[in-house]
Parts: C-alpha cells; sequence; structure tokens
C-alpha cells in the first residue's frame, strides 16, 4: 500500500523480510515515466512491484532512479532495473558512480560484514551499465519530466551521499544523512555505521538542507518529518553524545563486540526512559549497534598518530 504525501509523490513501505517501517521508497510522477527515489535491496523486489502498481505503473515504466547513496539497503536493486529498463537513468554522486558500474568493491566489503546472511538480506546487486549513469557532484539543478530537482552533496554518513530537493512540493528526501525516526514518536537517531562516518563534513551537509528550507525530510527510515528543523537538531545533538559516548568507551578493557554491546544497551534504557513500551519496539536496534561500530572507526582514524617518514640511515662513508 502506498501513501500519497504531494502531488505526484508517494511513500511506499519495502517491508525489508516482513518487518514494517524499516526501508521507504519515494514513488514520484516525474512528467517523465516513474521516478524512484532509493529503490531499496533487490531482496524486497516483490514488494516494490506491488507498490509501483499501486501507484499506477509497472516496473518497465521506471525512468529515473534518484539515488541518495549506495548501501545495499538504498540501492541494491538500482542495477537490476538499469538492466532491465535501458531508458532508465540511474543518478548517483561521483563517488559512488564507480562502485555501481563495478560493484565488486562494495560487494566484498558488505560480505565481510554479513556473511552467509547476505543473499537472504539483500539480494543480488548487478552493476548499472556505465551509459545510464547520471553522475552528480552536489548543486545540480536537474529537470526531471515537469519536476524541478535540486542535488546538494550531503557528505557525513556517507562520503558519496546526495540529498535532492523538489522545489515544487517542498520536501528533501535525505536518505541517511538526517538519521531516522519512525511514525510512532520515537526520537530523532543517527545512523552511523562503518566506513566512512565523518562528523567535520556532516554537519555543513545539514547545514545545507536547512539553507533550501524544506517543509518536510523524507527518510529512508522511516517516512516523512514535518518539521525538518527540530528534526535535524535532535539527531545532530544525539549524534554529538554517541559520538563522545563512543569516544570515551575505546578506553574501556574488553572487546569491541562487548563495548558495542554495552553501547547499544545503554542507548536503548536511556531511549526507552521517555517512550512508551509500544514505541520502544521501534527503535532499531541493530542500527545503533553498528553506529558503535562507525563511530569507533572514526575515532580510531581521527586519533592515530600520524605516520612521520623516516630518513633512511646514512651508509658510513
Ligand atoms: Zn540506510
Amino acid at each position: 500500500m502506498i501513501v500519497p504525501l504531494h502531488a505526484g509523490v508517494a511513500l511506499g513501505d519495502l517491508q525489508h523480510l516482513g518487518r514494517p517501517e524499516a526501508i521507504a521508497v519515494a514513488l514520484i510522477d516525474t512528467g517523465d515515466g516513474l521516478g524512484l527515489v532509493d529503490p531499496g535491496p533487490s531482496s524486497c523486489r516483490e514488494a516494490l512491484e506491488g507498490l509501483v502498481a499501486d501507484f499506477g505503473a509497472r516496473l518497465d515504466d521506471v525512468r529515473h532512479v534518484f539515488l541518495t547513496h549506495i548501501h545495499l539497503d538504498h540501492a541494491g536493486i538500482a542495477g537490476s532495473l538499469a538492466q532491465a529498463t535501458p531508458r532508465a537513468r540511474v543518478y548517483v554522486h561521483e563517488r559512488g558512480a564507480p562502485h555501481l558500474v563495478d560493484p565488486t568493491r562494495l560487494l566484498d566489503s558488505a560480505r565481510r560484514i554479513y556473511g552467509a546472511e547476505m543473499d537472504r538480506l539483500w539480494g543480488e546487486f548487478l552493476p548499472v551499465p556505465v551509459d545510464q549513469l547520471v553522475v552528480l557532484q552536489g548543486g545540480e539543478r536537474l529537470s526531471v519530466g515537469t519536476r524541478r530537482w535540486r542535488v546538494a552533496a550531503t557528505p557525513g554518513h556517507a562520503v558519496h551521499h546526495v540529498a535532492y530537493l523538489d522545489e515544487h512540493v517542498g520536501v528533501v528526501f535525505t536518505g541517511d544523512v538526517t538519521g531516522e525516526a519512525t511514525q510512532h514518536g520515537t526520537p530523532a537517531l543517527p545512523v552511523t555505521p562503518p566506513p566512512d562516518i565523518d562528523l567535520e563534513a556532516w554537519r555543513p551537509s545539514l547545514d545545507r538542507i536547512l539553507e533550501w528550507r524544506p517543509e518536510s525530510l523524507f527518510l529512508t527510515h522511516f517516512g516523512e518529518v514535518r518539521d525538518p528543523h527540530r528534526h535535524i537538531e535532535e539527531m545532530w545533538k544525539r549524534l554529538l553524545e554517541w559520538s563522545d559516548t563512543v569516544r570515551a568507551s575505546l578506553e574501556h578493557p574488553g572487546s569491541d563486540d562487548a563495548r558495542a554491546d554495552r553501547f547499544l544497551e545503554e542507548q536503548v534504557d536511556a531511549l526507552a526512559s521517555g517512550l512508551e513500551p509500544e514505541q520502544v519496539k521501534w527503535i532499531e536496534q541493530d542500527a545503533i549497534r553498528s553506529s558503535w561500530f562507525g563511530l569507533a572507526r572514526y575515532w580510531r582514524k581521527k586519533l592515530a598518530p600520524p605516520v612521520v617518514p623516516v630518513a633512511a640511515p646514512v651508509p658510513p662513508a
């Protein structure tokens, strides 16, 4: 079932692994065929087909696939859609584009994380034919059918992350850079998985989005947020708190797994104290745990002593 949000813009729930409100896709009537923002992983193909049918279209009507970034939960099915529909275009930041053309490295590193679960979680990830890519840098104005869109580079969650503003309806499609929130009144939470969390780059990305003065944000996890300023500042405050907590945890004895488990437990306890039990079940615990690893990697890189080149010893004369 789709939820119409604005003229020609609807939200679809991909029901990832049968779980409601995990991954959202935006369906757009562009006036030049169907547009999808972050079409999701191939493991949600059937759900995507159903949502597109509810929107009055078919998968081969897809002409524009707008990716905020290339993580598997957002972009996994992009190559399959492109290969099946040669007229479809896939929009992606220039630093993500090479990994869509040749996903070998992307998939190798995902396989290290997900192991045997990889196929069940995400399904296949096919390459996007290079001539179907629209490569973005940020700062573009796009004319897509009857719609006028703007693009901003929004690194922080991922180095190649972008956000899109639909100028007519004032919605910014923010992928993961504005974190996650549910439709159940749970707080704005950061999403900081490895490998390229960058807090210095992150705040300017949020400011770039706020400068557009959006009416609302469309979050992949999950849905529309109608108070962009409050949501973004709440997410950012929590991100700084998490960052401090993770940095301090690196001093504690024990394994990374133990540190991440403790972080998860502390955060869930802190969040739960202000929520109804019904709301607590909507907090995505896996994402909080993996956020420890992303922030730990960020701090270890930042705190590592600089590598000083050592002069070769001068041989005795
Ligand atoms: Zn995501």
